[in-house]
């Protein structure tokens, strides 16, 4: 997929791709970031300003990526950067309690009422893997339900997709992961309630807890139907199980209280990252004090990091959680709305068969006619016209996610120029997704 005709120059890039290859797997640190959906050479990034991104080779691009969600201030914005600046004056790491992190704590609960305490870690992935362990500790149960098309990281036992029947035990999806694991992993459809409630009712007293996206932006943007979440947490409490919330892309962007603040829908535990990192690697889980009582060193429950806490990505995320306020949320969705419109606009002119899908301020289009409620029918879109659409708008100058399955960011830093840039390269795009044959 790297030949034409997606091979316009990136000789600098392409370089460093090559070096990258020799001494890492796939030349990347995270998969999606090598292009292999779309094909060409993935755009290594210099530096950040705003809305803009600029590769090795000196173009400049609208991001549409931000950085998976966590730059919802655009890049290299100057109260971040001399928050982080400051810290690092101070020291970077003391493996000790340090005031950084209590006060980001203090400002993720008061803006989340279900969040009675966090615990603080370095990754999404993190994030979620403590909260299972929790969740199991405190139930004393090994069963997990999640969904088919929900990411929550690369936890061993969350990698289980596969098997969309009811009550399916997933086969590991991925080698390294063992059948112990993924059998205690029970994947079932998205926007499925009566098939949940029959995996309650096949394994009583079995189920730990239940496990989803928000809202979910990883198989694409695909968000609950309505009654959904609050159906789920009526099945858990029913049956003595945990409802764990992952708002680790949602959390502080579609709203100040991130999904919550938008369904209202409560929690046992909840998870975060992105966001609220400001670009450094700091993530948390948290929700009922009475089962956070159950983690070390409080309760049994063993959970650690030696750079969980870290003064300067603390710094980072805090500043970052500061300025989000109403007005910042105001500018971010109407942005988005602006650019959602001129997508439906240029696709519609060209006749390409499309489904703009948004959950608040995220956002992304599946190449079909039909709506897309669960994995299944977002497997179903014409990837192929996306990669047309993508690369088109990449030679143009416009970034966005390099695969039909993620969601789209924008930023408080997304102004009449960078709209206007996504503007002018749209009409191209939308031609070469009309134009595009399944390979
Ligand atoms: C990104 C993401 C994760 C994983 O976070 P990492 O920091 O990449 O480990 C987990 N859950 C959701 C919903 C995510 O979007």
């Amino acid at each position: 997929m790297s030949s034409l005709p997606y091979s316009y120059d990136a000789p600098e890039s392409q370089a460093l791709f090559d070096r990258a290859a020799a001494v890492t797997p796939g030349g990347v640190n995270s998969p999606v970031r090598a292009f292999r959906a779309v094909g060409g050479t993935p755009r290594f990034m210099v530096s950040g300003k705003g809305a803009y991104l600029t590769d090795a080779d000196g173009r400049e691009y609208v991001d549409l990526v931000c950085s998976w969600g966590p730059m919802i201030l655009g890049h290299s914005h100057p109260e971040v950067i001399a928050a982080v600046q400051d810290a690092v004056s101070r020291g970077t790491s003391f493996g000790t309690p340090g005031e950084g992190e209590v006060a980001l704590a203090e400002e993720m609960v008061a803006r989340i009422d279900p969040l009675e305490q966090v615990r603080l870690v370095s990754s999404g992935t993190e994030a979620t893997m403590s909260a299972i362990r929790l969740a199991r500790g405190f139930t004393r149960r090994t069963k997990v339900i999640k969904f088919a098309g929900c990411y929550h990281g690369h936890v061993d036992s969350l990698l289980a997709a596969a098997g969309s029947g009811v009550a399916t035990f997933a086969l590991p999806d991925t080698p390294g992961v063992t059948g112990a694991q993924a059998g205690d992993t029970i994947v079932l459809p998205y926007n499925d309630l009566e098939a949940v409630h029959e995996a309650f009712h096949r394994h009583p007293g079995e189920i730990a807890c239940v496990i989803t996206e928000a809202s979910p932006g990883n198989m694409g943007v695909v968000p609950p139907q309505p009654g959904f979440n609050q159906g789920l947490k009526d099945a858990c409490q029913a049956n003595g199980a945990l409802y764990i919330s992952d708002e680790v892309m949602t959390g502080f962007r579609t709203s100040r209280a991130g999904w919550f603040g938008i369904d209202g829908v409560v929690p046992d535990l909840m998870t975060f990252g992105k966001v609220m990192g400001g670009g450094f690697p700091a993530a948390a889980f948290g929700g009922r004090a009475d089962v956070m009582a159950h983690l070390a060193p409080a309760g049994p429950v063993y959970q650690a990091g030696t750079l969980s806490g870290n003064p300067v990505a603390t710094a980072a995320g805090l500043a970052q959680l500061r300025l989000l306020d109403d007005t910042a949320y105001d500018k971010i969705n109407a942005v988005s709305e602006q650019i959602q419109t001129l997508v439906t606009e240029a696709l519609t002119k060209e006749g390409v068969a499309h489904r703009l899908q948004t959950a608040s301020n995220m956002f992304s289009v599946f190449f079909t006619d039909r709506p897309v409620r669960n994995y299944e029918d977002a497997k179903a879109q014409d990837s192929f016209r996306f990669t047309a659409f993508f690369h088109s708008l990449l030679a143009n100058g416009v970034y966005l996610p390099p695969s039909s399955f993620e969601s789209w960011f924008v930023s408080t830093a997304h102004d009449e120029r960078a709209v206007q840039k996504i503007a002018d390269a749209l009409p191209a795009a939308a031609r070469a997704a009309a134009e595009a044959t399944a390979a």
